[in-house]
């Protein structure tokens, strides 16, 4: 039997398949309503001040705090300025009706709401003021939001609602973005049925359901990629190579699961490697270990292992990062925080850990008790995992490292 290879950890697999990829030059123009989740591909620079000049912040009167040295004054209430309208200089001694929105008239220094305010037949035809205004109370600065020639968005960043509206604020109907990775997708394994193909009742023996394949292109499309499910690799030698060269040539990567298990019979090593390159790894990882990746032309070669839970762990703590980087994303570190764990893991193992857990109402984590590489339903129950370095146990009270699943798939 052949030696196994060693071990290498995923810091050095990840340094080592960053430093293989460079982003994707060529961007396009999307509607910002369209933008959600793409990454900007020029800074967004604000020409304007937002908001645009000072404003109530409240329903009330606008006055010049000089006028109100005690509570109980009477002014005139000489303008009336709604939202979209503006108003004209304060004359001593009077107020200004204005509503929450509505530009400071020039001369007032504070607003005072409604709530504090009286109308009526013993106020003269004005309002009387119940409370003293500080200068600048319930006024919003002109530029408070966004000051003019700053940079709201950053190229690199990648879009998501809030900025989209932001980016709105300062008149951007249009945005410049990368253009979306084309990854095309194989499955492997002739035990493979995809759903719908076969009623459950008529699986054969050995049959299973292609699972991977369901959560890989939804994976790919929540990171902003155009997928191609290219299906199940055909039996033959012949035919795959065929498909992988067609695909690398219309794909920037080419994704496939199963199959990268040290010495396993597949026809998509030897395909990759007569068409291009093809690294095998064994990383220090688990679920996970064996993953492959090379390059068949210009595209990008990356092989997940079979098994449905290493499949989704290693896509998240590998090739997620690498999708981040092809689309020139700046920020793609894995967010991890401190948590409570509330459970007992006794079995330290050579290998780094991500186990399924999920916060409790006590603030601290519970763990999925089947932690094998093939129980998906761990990974549904779950919200996220705990990374947990090699040779470390755990006992409840330990601080532990909380990757959240929105946080690793956003
Ligand atoms: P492999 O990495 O090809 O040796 O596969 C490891 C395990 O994962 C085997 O039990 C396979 O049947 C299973 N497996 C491989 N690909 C898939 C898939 N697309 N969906 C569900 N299970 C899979
Ligand atoms: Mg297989």
């Amino acid at each position: 039997m052949a030696p196994r290879p060693p071990l290498m950890t995923l810091d050095d697999a990840l340094a080592q398949l960053l430093s293989g990829v460079a982003p994707l030059q060529d961007s396009e123009v999307v509607d910002t309503l369209d933008a959600d989740g793409r990454v900007l591909a020029q800074d967004v620079v604000s020409e304007l001040h937002v908001p645009p000049q000072d404003n109530s912040s409240m329903d009330g009167y606008a006055v010049r705090t000089t006028d109100v040295p005690e509570a109980g004054v009477v002014l005139q209430v000489t303008q009336r300025i709604a939202a979209g309208s503006s108003g004209h200089p304060m004359s001593p001694l009077s107020a200004a009706r204005i509503f929450t929105g509505a530009p400071i008239p020039p001369g007032a220094d504070a607003v005072v709401m409604q709530e504090d305010c009286e109308v009526g037949n013993d106020c003269e035809g004005g309002v009387r003021l119940n409370a003293v205004p500080t200068a600048g109370q319930w006024i919003r600065r002109a530029g408070e939001d966004v000051a003019r020639g700053s940079v709201v968005l950053r190229s690199g960043e990648r879009l998501h609602p809030a900025a989209l509206g932001l980016a709105a604020s300062v008149g951007m109907a249009k945005l410049a973005v990368r253009r979306r990775p084309r990854v095309a997708l194989f499955s492997t394994g002739d035990e493979l049925v995809m759903p719908g193909q076969k009623a459950p009742q008529d699986m054969p023996p050995g049959a299973i359901y292609n699972s991977n394949r369901f959560f890989l292109v939804a994976l790919l499309r929540r990171l902003g990629c155009e997928v191609t499910d290219m299906g199940i690799v055909p039996d033959q030698r012949d035919a795959t190579v065929e498909a992988l060269r067609n695909a690398a040539q219309s794909h920037d990567v080419i994704l496939t699961s199963g199959g990268v298990s040290v010495g396993e019979e597949d026809h998509i090593k030897p395909a990759v490697q007569s068409l291009g390159s093809l690294d095998l790894w064994q990383i220090a990882i688990k679920p996970g270990k064996p993953f492959a990746h090379g390059r068949i032309g210009n595209a990008h070669f990356l092989g997940l292992p079979g098994n449905p839970v290493s499949s989704y762990v290693t896509f998240l703590v590998l090739v997620r990062p690498f999708l981040l980087k092809l689309q020139g994303v700046s920020n793609i570190a894995m967010k991890a925080v401190a948590a409570r764990a509330d459970f007992t893991w006794a079995r330290a193992d050579k290998r780094r850990e991500f186990l399924r857990v999920r916060r409790n109402p006590q603030g601290g984590l519970d763990l999925f008790p089947n932690q094998s590489s093939g129980v998906l339903t761990s990974a549904v129950w779950a919200d996220g995992m705990v990374d947990n370095p090699a040779g470390r146990t755990i006992a409840p009270g330990d601080v532990v490292q909380f990757v959240a699943f929105s946080e690793a798939m956003a």
